[in-house]
């Protein structure tokens, strides 16, 4: 099954949910007051939709970035309403100007059109959300993330602005995905290590 045709059978499933424990939130660079913070294993279905939907998107870029990072939104009932890739947009401008300079997490945004805040994960989905016609979904929605450890300012400001009520991160989120921990798989210098490490949690029956 492609990874596009089976997201309307998509949910949240609450029970596969944790809530973030005090010392995961402060791994995080940036929260909201407004919005929760989950944890969830690679097995979630929607985690699972996310990481193919981010090979999907690597590829796109024929592995040239670390950027593949995909979420999906959905309804406070749970049901999908969009999701994106920060890797589209580099895919379209290019590549990564941050990736060729070695930046920092949270540094150069501005020197790279594609890590700009409207082309991230999130605020491309919240839009995309809006265009297909679920502005009023998007309140009480929520955010399963893929291949990152937190939210950036606008991105966050985005989400409370469209009313996103939670955000949902792989569980051990900095270890894996913080760049600048020795170990992660998000490596700039290698982008297959975070596409190895996403193909590796594929579930064949999913
Ligand atoms: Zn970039
Ligand atoms: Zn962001």
């Amino acid at each position: 099954m492609s990874a596009r045709s089976s997201l309307q059978n998509l949910s949240v499933h609450e029970e596969l949910l944790r809530p973030m424990s005090q010392n995961e939130i402060d791994a995080m660079h940036h929260v909201s007051s407004t919005i929760s913070y989950f944890v969830t294993g690679p097995d979630h279905p929607a985690m699972q939709q996310a990481m193919r939907l981010g090979l999907e998107a690597g590829a796109s870029m024929n592995w040239l970035t670390t950027y593949f990072h995909t979420g999906i939104l959905f309804s406070a009932k749970g049901h999908y309403l969009s999701h994106a890739s920060v890797a589209e947009a580099h895919a379209e401008l290019g590549g990564c100007e941050r990736v060729r300079l070695g930046s920092a997490p949270g540094e150069d945004y501005d020197k790279c059109p594609g890590c700009q805040g409207q082309n991230h994960s999130e605020a491309r989905s919240i839009q995309r959300a809006r265009e297909a016609g679920h502005e009023a979904e998007l309140r009480g929605s929520t955010f399963i993330f893929a291949g990152h450890f937190w939210c950036c300012e606008p991105c966050t400001q985005a989400m409370e602005d469209a009313g996103v009520a939670r955000v949902v991160l792989m569980e051990g989120a900095a270890a894996l995905f913080d760049k600048s921990r020795e170990g992660a798989v998000l490596d700039p210098a290698d982008p297959q290590r975070l596409r190895l490490w996403f193909e590796s949690q594929l579930l064949v029956s999913v």
